[in-house]
């Protein structure tokens, strides 16, 4: 078990164009599975390359903020959105260990179809420098998806000590068992484009919100 002194936080990062039960419900889980003092909620600022988000960048963090109003366990950051330029998670971890010292455990958190498509993100090698990786699971992702250049590096890194994960501050990747929530948010605007309910797929002042603004439709 992690030691009682020890406080390992998780950041969490997305699009979340909108926030969604399936972005929310996993982590929970991870966050008892590993005892995570808090997690980090942290909307991109997207790239030029990629599709942009329908949502702008404040309606986008208010969701957050509606979502996890009360909820002790998360909070938000905005400082990607706070920038003109793209988000490279590697640039924020780093601006954050200058923030925090070498030496506090950090985590970030990814689903599993994240983690897939991980050797693709700027400076990747990195990244296990600068904190642990949490991956929670994903309907319709599986691990055996990976490359064997990929299955070397997990085997490398994989721990399954939640007391690793409190005792170092970087460098491990743990697969957790988390809930499966079949939900995306590209299946939420479509759904609400086709003025289809989302109700269940949402917090309630998320799918309000979205109503009042009339997004997605
Ligand atoms: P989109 O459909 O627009 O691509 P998304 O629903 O995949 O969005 P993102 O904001 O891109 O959500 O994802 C942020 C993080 O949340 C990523 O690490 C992603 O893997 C994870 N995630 C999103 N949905 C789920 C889900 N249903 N289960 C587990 N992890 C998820």
């Amino acid at each position: 078990m992690a030691n009682s002194t020890s406080r390992l936080c998780a950041l969490y990062g997305g699009t979340f164009d909108p926030i969604h039960y399936g972005h929310l419900k996993p982590v929970e889980a991870l966050a008892k599975q590993v005892a995570l003092q808090h997690v980090t909620i942290m909307p991109n600022n997207v790239p030029p390359h990629r599709p942009q988000p329908l949502a702008n960048s404040q309606q986008r963090k208010t969701m957050v903020e509606l979502a996890i109003s009360g909820n002790s366990l998360f909070k938000l950051d905005d400082r990607e959105l706070q920038r003109e330029t793209p988000s490279y998670t590697v640039e924020t971890l780093e601006q954050l260990r200058a923030e925090i010292g070498t030496e506090q455990p950090l985590a970030f958190i990814v689903g599993q179809d994240s983690l897939l498509s991980l050797q693709r993100w700027h400076r990747w090698e990195t990244l296990l420098t600068l904190c642990h990786l949490l991956v929670c699971q994903r309907p319709g992702y599986s691990l055996s998806m990976k490359t064997p250049e990929e299955q070397q590096w997990l085997d490398k890194h994989q721990t399954t000590s939640v007391e690793q994960l409190h005792s170092q501050p970087a460098g491990k990747i743990f697969l957790a068992q988390t809930p499966l929530y079949d939900i995306s948010a590209t299946a939420i605007r479509q759904r609400l484009e086709q003025h289809q309910p989302c109700d269940d797929l949402l917090p309630p002042a998320v799918a309000e919100f979205i109503r009042q603004h009339h997004l997605y439709c």
